[in-house]
């Protein structure tokens, strides 16, 4: 008999009001199309909390990896990650297969693949030169710190899971990932 399949997803896939405030919105004509195949083929879906929402508020600037790595953060993210390995674990228990944790390409928090780096911080008011600090934000091929701390724990108990980036910039990738598992 098929197992039944579960999928876990970043928060912001689901929920976009969640993500840093834009003065405009990003085009996302896709997500539709990526909701659609998982309803389609009747995969479960559990949705993870935002660290960034929780720990930051609605009001955060966008930040880069390094702000977000510190230790506080990093136990939160551990927290907050706990009652999703519950689940996952129970579903497994009980014959269900889940197909992939799904993060997002380059978020200094949920990339599992690409994340944003740069020499970001203090005081924006006192920065003679803010253009060059922007300059310095880039993408990197590591893991957001959540990422890594979910990484961590999978490990600990372990836990194999497919892992795969929610790339906006190229859903058809995503989704051909995607179809590849479900
Ligand atoms: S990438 Fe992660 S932390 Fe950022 S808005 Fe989405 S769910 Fe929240």
């Amino acid at each position: 008999m098929n197992k039944e399949k579960i999928i876990i997803l970043s928060h912001c896939i689901l929920n976009d009001k969640s993500k840093v405030k834009k003065i405009e919105k990003d085009p996302n004509p896709d997500v539709l199309s990526f909701i659609q195949l998982l309803i389609e083929n009747d995969i479960g879906i559990v949705q993870m909390p935002c660290p960034e929402l929780i720990c930051y508020g609605l009001n955060r600037w966008g930040h880069v990896k390094e702000q977000y790595d510190h230790p506080h953060y990093r136990k939160m993210c551990r927290k907050l990650f706990l009652p999703i390995l519950d689940q996952i674990i129970e579903y497994s228990a009980n014959n269900y297969e889940v197909v992939a944790l799904v993060g997002i390409y380059g978020s200094p928090t949920c990339g599992i693949y690409r994340t944003c780096s740069g020499k970001w911080g203090g005081e924006l008011g006192s920065n003679p030169d803010i253009k060059s600090t922007i300059s310095t934000v880039t993408g990197i091929e590591e893991s957001g710190v959540f990422m890594e701390e979910i990484q961590k724990i999978l490990e600990e108990n372990n836990i194999e899971l497919k892992m795969i980036d929610f790339n906006k910039e190229d859903m058809n990738e995503t989704i051909e990932k995607i179809k590849e598992l479900i």
